[in-house]
């Protein structure tokens, strides 16, 4: 027999853990949320292990979950028929934090004096059971195979883990068994009308059926247990779309957008998509994951099939066809022409839905572009065929004002205006002090201040707007000459005219090589020269930029 064995866990894990045991944070109920969230997506894996293996599931009971108070023991256990974890799986899962965003998280935790509060906004997964639990015992057994283990711990430095005895692996026949050994103050969730209270509340749409396992009487299902997104849109109110959203994302917010529509036609297919109203700590992760989820016919198959374009990345939620082969494998997914069409249409729906929600609900909408707008605007040189309508999205500070559209720069153009001007740096600040800006203020000339890194990126292609060119103050010759200046202090044309020849031919005797030309420009009004780019040069911000980042 293989004895028990002790492991550390890695240092972030710890670090988690205390904080959680030591959290004044008051909403402990989400920690049943989590495991039953966990439980579910055990259940989507073993069905979609299934279609390639059916013996996996007709060998036992179908996919489901169960909630086991006991009070005699003051125990609480969360029980799945899913896909189970052999011995490495529980050593890495429950060991380890994967999820690329945890790192950073945990940092702001450790800032934040409301730290408790960012538990509740983001959830912890897993390791939220240790806020109720002194002592937690997970019983696996990965679908299929004859070896049960047992992981256990008490939340301290590390776990142990053992193979199960005799009598547990019986008990746990296929999936995944969490024992929890209840805090005193914990004692409220081994009553029923708790656990009823909380599933309804947080996992009413967990498509599958969740029971309540009472120390006497029958099991009794306690959740609706239906695919929220098959269901009519008009048997549906915002609340439980707001569940819906924060159970499939595994998010905390409000959704600022929902998108839900059932496209019949060449092919069938049911979308059920949010956008969330803050910020993930991983949206900047290199691989640009998407993360909606595909489903097919209700089976899940993958949350990684990049459904929508990367810079949609943080748009949340399901897609579930009708028509796609159930046995469509990952590596097909990439290359299916059903599903670029689906991909198509879909990234249509959302950019029109977005541009809808600027109309008429500016609230939401600015919530969306305050997070995402940096991720969006990747579009702008990622998506040719739909950068006007990104443009169109797109809302900017201005010297005229903030959240500024495009349309209502346009709309306010001065006489003779043809172009629409920018500028690129690090802050507003400064840019709002740059002598190019100069000649564009004399004129009352609105000017784009554009801070955000990828703004150097989509600005190096020549782009326009409702006919007008945009144009960049800092490179090449910029031409206001027939905007009127609106701040009569300044000289006139040929006053201006008749001192630049002389003041030209000085400068560039004393510069000589060291620059390309010197030239008289409208660009300023009270400095006396700056430096620019020529006009098939990169922007100057742009290779600032690149220099970075050593390109
Ligand atoms: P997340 O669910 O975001 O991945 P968690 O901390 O909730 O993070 O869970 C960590 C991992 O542990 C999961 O990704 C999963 O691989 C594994 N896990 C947790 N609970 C179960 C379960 N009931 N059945 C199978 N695997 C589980
Ligand atoms: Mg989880």
């Amino acid at each position: 027999t293989v004895s028990a064995e002790s492991q550390p866990f890695q240092a972030e894990v710890a670090e988690l853990l205390h904080l959680m045991v030591h959290s004044v944070y008051s909403e402990t109920d989400i920690f049943l949320r989590e495991l039953i969230s966990n439980a579910s997506d055990a259940c989507d894996k073993l069905r979609y292990e299934a279609i390639a293996r059916p013996e996996l599931i007709t060998d036992g009971a179908p996919p489901e979950i169960r909630i086991v108070p006991d009070k005699k023991a003051d125990t609480l256990s969360v029980v799945d028929t899913g896909i189970g974890m052999d011995r490495q799986e529980l050593i890495d899962n429950l060991g380890t934090i994967a999820r690329s965003g945890t790192k950073s998280f945990l940092s702001k935790l450790t800032e934040a004096k409301d730290g408790a509060n960012l538990i509740g906004q983001f959830g912890v997964g897993f390791y939220a059971a240790f806020m109720v639990a002194d002592r937690i015992v997970v019983t696996s057994r990965r679908a299929g195979s004859d070896d049960v283990w047992v992981w256990s711990s008490e939340g301290g430095s590390g776990f142990e883990i053992a193979p199960a005895s005799e009598e547990a692996a019986k008990r746990v026949a296929r999936g995944t068994e969490i024992m929890l050994h209840l805090k005193k103050d914990a004692a409220k969730y081994l009553e029923a009308y708790e656990i009823e209270r909380i599933v309804r509340e947080y996992s009413d749409n967990i498509q599958f059926p969740i029971l309540l396992v009472p120390e006497e009487g029958e099991p009794r299902q306690i959740n609706s247990a239906s695919a929220l997104w098959q269901r009519s849109k008009s048997d549906l109110k915002p609340e439980d779309y707001k569940q819906a959203y924060q159970q499939i994302a595994g998010a905390f917010d409000e959704p600022a957008m929902t998108l839900h529509y059932r496209a019949e036609g060449r092919q069938s297919y049911a979308v059920l998509l949010f956008a969330p109203s803050t910020k993930p700590f991983d949206l900047f992760q290199v691989e640009r994951k998407g993360k909606v989820k595909l489903y097919v016919r209700r089976v899940f198959i993958a949350d990684d099939a990049e459904l929508l374009p990367a810079y949609l990345r943080f748009i949340r939620g399901v897609i579930d066809s009708e028509d796609l082969p159930l046995n469509i494998s990952r590596e097909m997914l990439q290359n299916n022409p059903q599903l670029a069409q689906i991909r198509k249409a879909v990234t249509t729906r959302v950019i029109n839905e977005l541009e809808t929600l600027g109309d008429k609900d500016q609230d939401a909408f600015t919530k969306i572009w305050d997070a995402f707008g940096p991720v969006i605007k990747e579009g702008l040189y990622e998506d040719f065929e739909r950068r006007d309508k990104l443009l169109a999205l797109s809302r900017f500070t201005t010297t005229a004002g903030e959240k500024r559209s495009l349309k209502q720069y346009v709309d306010d153009l001065k006489p003779n205006q043809t172009e629409v001007y920018y500028l690129v740096g690090d802050t507003i600040e400064r840019l709002k002090s740059n002598p190019k800006l100069e000649s564009a203020r004399a004129r009352g000339v609105e000017v784009l201040l554009l801070t955000d890194p990828v703004d150097a990126f989509w600005t190096s292609a020549p782009l326009e707007f409702g006919g007008k060119p945009l144009k960049s103050l800092s490179q090449g010759d910029v031409d206001f000459g027939l905007i009127p200046l609106t701040d009569d202090k300044a000289e006139t044309k040929d006053e201006r005219e008749a001192d630049a020849a002389t003041t030209i031919a000085v400068i560039k005797d004393a510069l000589g090589e060291r620059v390309s030309d010197v030239r008289a420009s409208q660009r300023l009004t009270a400095s006396a020269s700056c430096l620019v780019a020529g006009g098939d040069a990169r922007d100057r911000a742009l290779e600032r930029l690149l220099a970075q980042q050593n390109r």
